[in-house]
């Protein structure tokens, strides 16, 4: 037995946490594919990047959020730092962070800025397909935009990055939450309206009636449906102003084509909107349908301690985006690398390192064979692995090579298999496979 494989005997395996998942080096090429798609996206509206600390006070979540919603009721991940008392929580979503950060920096105090995130959020929710303890996010927050146009902005973004990704079948729902008072009108109604059918209330429901009554709006309990549907209806409650700006809305999206569906039960899961809300919604996903969600959230900054200052953004689920790329079979061939080194003999492995090396210098991704049990391993099983690296070529030193300066370069994916190896002088290596690499690259081009 080689020393490596030597141990002191074999502990317990230790298993994740419930509902947080590992993206493995299989999944590399998706997210990349994702994330470079998304950049693209971003730059081409003229965004800025922003990344906040997943640990906040938990007092920015309950104030930003609001006491009385399933985040801030169920899902956060809150605790006490021992160290020194403060109450702290992994965020569950990044607006308020960005804000928060905003304010702190007095990023707004030069106007309007257009910021995006991305990275893990935590809420604990029962895992199922489609929601996670940690997932993903991608966002955007349009702080300083007032207009109706901004909104449209936001949601062209959507419709863009899904023609950039290649997805199809995502729908738009939209609605109007108008402002507090208008909504303060309709409460009164919705909360008489559903006293007047107590018996077809929830749990959840029962419990937010005086609370947060629009919420029961947005109930996924299927024996509630029906009554919902008879709701009086936030949209007939909002004032000339609102119904202009959610008007100016639908405009500007008929003007690019963005079809869309008012789905006056639309309320959305936070409690700083106010005006445009909207949602991406699929039927390829179960009931996890919903991709991103987003909309105008004016009272929020002020909310948060800051000037009055009219804000708009999205939150994109990326998980779900991923299974939907997955569902669409749009998911990215890996790429292996261009070259994988084979050497063979004690004073090969030197002049093989080195020629490794210099061929990255020439911006060439290079594997080199290191052997799992110390030693170089048989020229066969070298050569297996410099195959299963996807690599194109493989770059052969042996006690030959060392001698006479010349190294095998073996063309690994070549139609033709027995006129695939040449001799290339160590220093003429990245040169050579450069140009082997670009006209192999044309040769695909003819045949595509
Ligand atoms: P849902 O109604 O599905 O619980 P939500 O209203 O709580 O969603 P938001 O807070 O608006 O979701 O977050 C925006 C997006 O983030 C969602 O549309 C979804 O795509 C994604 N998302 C939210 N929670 C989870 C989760 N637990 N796991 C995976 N993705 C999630
Ligand atoms: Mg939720």
């Amino acid at each position: 037995m080689s020393e490596a494989k030597k141990g002191n005997g074999r502990a317990s395996k230790l298993a994740g946490v419930k509902g947080m998942n590992d993206i493995l080096p299989q999944d590399e090429a998706l997210w990349e594919f994702f994330e470079e798609t998304v950049r693209a996206m971003l730059r081409a509206y003229g965004y800025q990047q922003i990344r906040t600390p997943i640990l906040e006070q938990t007092q920015l979540f309950s104030r930003g959020i609001g006491e009385v919603t399933d985040i801030v009721e169920k899902e956060m991940y809150s605790f006490t730092d021992s160290l020194n008392g403060e109450q702290l929580t992994m965020r569950p979503e990044n607006t308020a962070s960005v804000v928060r950060a905003a304010l702190e920096h007095n990023l707004l105090y030069t106007g309007p800025k257009r910021l995006w995130y991305f990275g893990p959020m935590f809420r604990h929710e029962r895992p199922q397909r489609g929601r996670y303890r940690q997932f993903h996010q991608v966002g955007v927050e349009a702080l300083g935009l007032a207009g109706p146009d901004a909104d449209v902005e936001i949601i062209l973004m959507c419709q863009r990055l899904w023609d950039d990704l290649g997805l199809t079948g995502i729908r738009l729902e939209l609605n109007s939450l108008g402002q507090a008072e208008e909504r303060a009108a309709h409460r009164k109604d919705l909360i008489a309206y559903l006293e007047g059918h107590a018996e077809l209330l929830d749990e959840d429901s029962r419990r937010r009636l005086y609370t947060n009554p629009l919420r029961v709006l947005d109930t996924k309990n299927p024996a509630m449906q029906a009554m919902v549907e008879g709701a009086p209806k936030l949209i007939n409650y909002l004032g000339e102003a609102s119904l202009k700006h959610f008007e100016g809305v639908q405009t500007l999206l008929k003007a690019n084509n963005i079809p869309f569906t008012i789905n006056p039960r639309l309320v959305r899961g936070l409690d700083y909107y106010n005006l445009t809300v909207f949602e991406w919604v699929t039927d390829k996903l179960g009931a996890q349908g919903t991709v991103a969600g987003g909309g105008r959230y004016d009272p929020l900054i002020e909310q948060l301690g800051g000037d009055f200052t009219p804000a708009c953004g999205w939150a994109m689920g990326v998980e779900r985006i991923l299974e939907l790329l997955r569902e669409d079979d749009l998911v990215p061939q890996a790429e292996g690398c261009d070259v994988y080194v084979v050497h063979q003999g004690e004073t090969a492995v030197a002049p093989a390192i080195v020629a490794a090396e210099r061929m990255r210098d020439a911006g060439l991704n290079v594997v080199f064979h290191c052997s799992p049990d110390g030693k170089s391993g048989s020229f066969k099983s070298q050569m297996k692995r410099a195959d299963a690296s996807g690599a194109a070529f493989a770059v052969i030193i042996g006690e030959n090579e060392v001698a006479t300066g010349q190294a095998a370069v073996k063309h690994l994916r070549a139609a033709n298999q027995d006129n695939n190896q040449t001799s290339v002088a160590f220093e003429l290596l990245a040169e050579h496979l450069i140009d082997a690499i670009v006209a192999t690259a044309d040769d695909s081009i003819n045949e595509a």
